[in-house]
Parts: C-alpha cells; sequence; structure tokens
C-alpha cells in the first residue's frame, strides 16, 4: 500500500485533539473523504495553523497511519475570505460541509462532490447567488450525485404534468392528484416542482440567474428538507441551526 498520497483536499470539519493537534475531516480529490490528524496544528507558530480551518481547500500531503492519515506537508490553494467575513455566507458554509462530511463514507472517491461543494463555496464567496437557493440547489445536487435523484418530470404513474403534486418519498418522485399513492405524501406546487428540476440540472455558476418568490423558496426549502429527512438526521446539523438563529434575529431587527 501507497504510504504517501499527495492530493487537493478541502477541510469539511476541524476539531481539536488533545493539547497541540487538529483532527481534520478532508474531502480530497482522489480518495473521497478520510480522517487526518494535524500534528501541532494548535500551535499559533505551527506550519499547518493556517490551512486546517473550514473553508480551506489545498495541496495536502498525507501520511498513511495503521487507522489514521497525518498532514506531513499542506500548501493553503484558497481559504474563501468572504465567507469567513460574512455570518450568512459562513452558515450556508459550514452547513453544506456537514451535510457532505455525514453523506459521504469514508474512503469512496467522489470528485463530482469535491467539485460541487469548492464550485458552492466559491459562489458563496463571490457573493452572486442567491444564498438560500445556492442552498437547495446544493442539496439537490449532493443527493443526485448519491445517487438519491429525484424524478420531478411529471406523474411517475401517468406522465401528467398538469400538477399540483405529490411528492412520496418512498418511490423517489411526485404523482398528480389523481394517481397520488396512500400514505405520507409531500403536496408540491407545479411550479416550485419545475424550480427544483430545473435547479437539479443546471451548472452552479448558474443559480445567480435564478429568481424565485418567497412563497417558492419556503416550499422548496419544506421539500428538500423532507427529502433529506429521509436518508440523513438534518434536525443535529450545527449549521442549520445556526442559520435558522441568524434569520430570526434578522426578522427581529
Ligand atoms: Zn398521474
Amino acid at each position: 500500500m501507497v504510504k504517501m498520497l499527495k492530493t487537493r483536499a478541502l477541510v469539511l470539519r476541524s476539531r481539536p485533539l488533545g493539547e497541540r493537534d487538529r483532527l481534520l475531516s478532508l474531502l480530497t480529490l482522489e480518495q473521497g473523504k478520510l480522517s487526518a490528524v494535524a500534528p501541532g496544528a494548535r500551535k499559533i507558530k505551527s506550519k499547518l495553523a493556517a490551512g486546517v480551518d473550514y473553508f480551506t481547500c489545498g495541496s495536502f500531503l498525507l501520511y498513511r497511519g495503521r487507522s489514521l492519515f497525518t498532514v506531513s506537508q499542506l500548501e493553503v490553494e484558497t481559504s474563501f475570505r468572504n465567507i469567513r467575513e460574512n455570518i450568512r455566507a459562513y452558515a450556508y458554509g459550514m452547513f453544506f460541509a456537514e451535510l457532505t462530511d455525514k453523506l459521504l463514507q469514508e474512503g469512496e472517491p467522489a470528485p463530482e462532490i469535491f467539485h460541487l461543494l469548492f464550485n458552492c463555496w466559491s459562489s458563496l464567496d463571490e457573493n452572486k447567488a442567491d444564498q438560500e437557493l445556492l442552498a437547495r440547489f446544493f442539496e439537490l445536487k449532493i443527493l443526485s450525485l448519491l445517487g438519491y435523484h429525484p424524478h420531478l418530470k411529471g406523474c411517475l404513474y401517468c406522465g401528467s404534468t398538469a400538477g399540483p403534486f405529490f411528492w412520496s418519498n418512498s418511490s423517489g418522485g411526485i404523482f398528480c392528484e389523481k394517481c397520488r399513492p396512500g400514505g405520507a405524501v409531500f403536496p408540491f406546487a407545479k411550479g416550485t416542482c419545475s424550480l427544483a428540476d430545473s435547479l437539479l440540472g443546471m451548472a452552479p455558476e448558474k443559480v445567480a440567474n435564478v429568481r424565485a418568490s418567497a412563497i417558492q423558496k419556503k416550499e422548496l426549502k419544506d421539500f428538500n428538507h423532507h427529502f433529506l429527512q429521509y436518508w440523513v438526521d438534518v434536525t443535529s446539523f450545527q449549521g442549520l441551526s445556526f442559520l435558522e438563529k441568524i434569520v430570526n434575529v434578522e426578522k427581529d431587527k
């Protein structure tokens, strides 16, 4: 087995480990998600200290140990400075990282998800797209890339595109009023369904051109979370609860 791995990676999570070190969850371009210790990174003078924070993309030289990797060298490519200076962008960026970290298994290459996260962090950094729509785009895309692609092009049973639709998690698609199955379904207005479908087929840089009403955004958020919750416990996400707090503070102003 090759002991050294040189790879581009994004820092998904970084937490203190003992007095000196940090434990990182990295999304590498070549080998997917992996855990790595950054020795001495909690020391201010450490060469690694600057590159082990959230929102880092860098070139990592990793040494494979028995159970974990160790960061041996690190060159920061970008640290998405604007995300760090904007509290909303920070919360969204953290949510993207958390979702990636929770959904991916270690050691399974996921280059498309690497590019998705990199592009969505870049978009937050450039502050061109509506952050809420970017988040919905990210949620839909990551699930789709992991194989949970929602069918949103007309009723699964009869093909009707008239709407309104009813989403079924167990079927992974929508039904029309006539064909809707029994059990739990999520009602879905036609416009919101088309919005979700167009986001799914879109390149990240195009999200900046998308406009949606507040009602559509609310419905799409509820839909995505209903869909996501089927796969992962979103209620435990720190980035999301942090976001809710920010939104509530802004509302109270
Ligand atoms: Zn139907």
